[in-house]
């Protein structure tokens, strides 16, 4: 598979500041795909992108864009020479310019009239050439953004947080949007993201940071069903993480609230002491469930009903796990619940 992007090594301490805001982050993004930065507000997806683009200068390490280096210990190219296509946080459209001018503002091939048409239809909207971007809803405007990042034919479209302005159900339009548009553009995308559900559902894969620092990349899948860490697992989905000693035969996982099945035997090693993740929606109420508890606090949020269960450990302690229960049930304060726990839902965390 051809690289799009490749960062190798990157840092970036601004001015002033003691520490890196991104750190010795090294990254092959391959041609076609679509990536999401993900992590907690100010852990340096920003700084990433701004790298990428060419807007901050790395103290160390080299980019490379379709091939060729763009930054590196000698090698600096401008923002204006990378083919690079950017879609702001806000948009960042001219409000006095109107949806063609927007999305033509700075091409210079002699085809713009038709390039123009061919990113208009790319987006869905053909018949809105001529009105003012005030007049468009914040799905419409994005769409605008969109098409004039792709009209120059970038190699890589960069996105900052491209859903974080609009609410739940145009997201999930746009999500599917945005992933339709790039990938018909044969595009190669980068997102910034905060959000877990953006990220996981629109991306080929999942770059999750911490104070500047990758902390695991993989798939959506992966990423949520294997983290790699506590980290990880708590910021993508919930978690609850517990310690326990690998039984013999290396299928079930002893710990002080009971044993837990695992199927990443091939990960393991018999009577090692490991942290896994057991995901909420891993429980089943059954009768023969091996895992007991009695309802802390519970609350109907629609898809589920979250429930803290207070568990009793071995050692005759409290621990608390959070459930989600089929929205059908109906608990109360102090119920006594059995569950089964499925291995799917458990993974190991090499921390
Ligand atoms: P994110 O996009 O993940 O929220 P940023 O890349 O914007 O994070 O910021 C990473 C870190 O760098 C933060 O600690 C932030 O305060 C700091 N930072 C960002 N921009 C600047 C700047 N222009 N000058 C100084 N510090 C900055
Ligand atoms: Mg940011």
């Amino acid at each position: 598979m051809e690289t799009a992007i490749e960062l190798k090594g990157i840092t970036k301490t601004y001015k002033g500041e003691r520490q890196a805001a991104v750190c010795n982050v090294s990254l092959k993004v391959k041609k076609g795909s679509i990536i999401t930065l993900l992590g907690p507000s100010g852990c340096g997806k920003t700084t990433t992108l701004r790298l990428i683009a060419g807007f901050e200068r790395p103290e160390s390490g080299e980019i490379s864009i379709g091939g060729k280096l763009m930054a590196g210990e000698k090698t600096w190219v401008s923002a204006e020479k990378r083919k690079i296509g950017m879609v702001f946080q806000d948009y960042a459209l001219f409000p006095h310019l109107n949806v063609e001018e927007n999305i033509g503002f700075g091409y210079r091939g002699k085809d713009k009239k038709e390039r123009v048409q061919e990113v208009l239809e790319m987006v869905n909207l053909l018949g809105f050439e001529h009105k003012g971007v005030h007049h468009l809803s914040g799905g419409q405007q994005q769409r605008v953004a969109l098409a004039r990042a792709l009209a120059k034919r970038p190699e890589v479209i960069l996105l900052d947080e491209p859903f974080s302005n609009l609410d739940t159900n145009l997201k999930q339009t746009m999500r599917n949007e945005v992933r339709r548009i790039l990938k018909k553009a044969n595009a190669t995308g980068i997102l910034v993201s905060h959000d877990q559900k953006d990220a996981l559902a629109i991306s080929d894969e999942i770059v999750v940071m911490k104070g500047g620092i990758i902390q695991q990349k993989g798939s959506p899948r992966k990423i949520y069903q294997f983290p790699n860490n506590a980290f990880v697992a708590g910021f993508v989905g919930e978690s609850n993480m517990m310690e326990g000693t690998v039984e013999p035969g290396k299928r079930w996982i002893r710990t002080d609230i009971g044993r837990i099945p695992c199927n990443q035997y091939h990960i393991i090693s018999e009577g090692e002491k490991i942290l896994i993740s057991l995901r909420p929606n891993g429980f089943q109420l059954a009768e023969d469930g091996e895992i007991e508890g009695n309802v802390e606090t519970y609350s109907y949020v629609g898809e589920y009903l979250e429930a803290r269960i207070s568990v009793t450990t071995q050692k005759k302690e409290k621990t608390s796990l959070l459930v989600y229960l089929h929205p059908n049930e109906t608990v109360q304060q102090g119920d006594l619940l059995k569950f089964r726990v499925s291995a799917n839902f458990v993974s190991v965390v090499k921390n």
